[in-house]
């Protein structure tokens, strides 16, 4: 399903405010508004090529390369830690769903797959979103894993940390926000 909607800002100028009041999700924390929530209401332009009733994915206005696309969820969830699971496991549905599409649509021969999640992150919009990104041999674009600038702990280390993740991943009392 291709479909662009064009900027209806004129038509639902008078019911946006009711949109913005009803909403209970924190928005953008420097605006106190959210972009990606006015696409879904339809106060701009946005290029959709996926929609349903939870999820909507549209292309990016500042592509890494052509057929850059944003997988996003209908509902304002700023973070993966704000994300219902079970929406969080749809959208993984549809990205998985869009990204051979993608990549043939697109004459790519790779994909990387990007979430960025918090401010610390990268994450420029906080309404949450995966990025799938077609790639080119030489196109510019690098995600730098591993990091030249981090060092490698020994395994004494690493063990220490799976440990940890493991004990906690198994305590049935933890308070820590994680939705799992
Ligand atoms: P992030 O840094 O992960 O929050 O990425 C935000 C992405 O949203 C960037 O790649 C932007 O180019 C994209 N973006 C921002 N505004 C729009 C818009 N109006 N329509 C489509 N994509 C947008
Ligand atoms: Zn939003």
């Amino acid at each position: 399903m291709l479909r662009t909607t064009r900027n209806r800002s004129s038509r639902l100028g008078h019911i946006l405010p009711e949109f913005m009041h009803a909403r209970t999700a924190p928005l953008t924390p420097t605006t106190g508004h959210c972009i990606f929530c006015d696409l879904m209401h339809g106060a701009a332009e946005v290029s959709i090529c996926y929609e349903d009733a939870t999820a909507i994915a549209f292309l990016d206005i500042q592509p890494v390369n052509a057929g850059h696309v944003l997988v996003v969820p209908r509902e304002h969830y700023e973070t993966l830690q704000d994300i219902p699971k079970a929406v969080g496991l749809h959208l993984y549905q549809v990205a998985t769903k869009l990204i051979p599409v993608v990549q043939t649509a697109a004459g790519a021969t790779d994909m990387n797959i990007v979430v960025n999640s918090g401010a610390a992150a990268g994450q420029n919009v906080m309404h949450y979103h995966i990025h799938l990104i077609p790639r080119r041999v030489d196109d510019g674009f690098d995600v730098p894993l591993p990091f030249p600038g981090s060092q490698m702990p020994n395994r004494q280390q690493l063990d220490a940390m799976a440990a940890r993740i493991g004990s906690m991943l198994r305590d049935p009392l933890r308070k820590d926000g994680m939705k799992l």
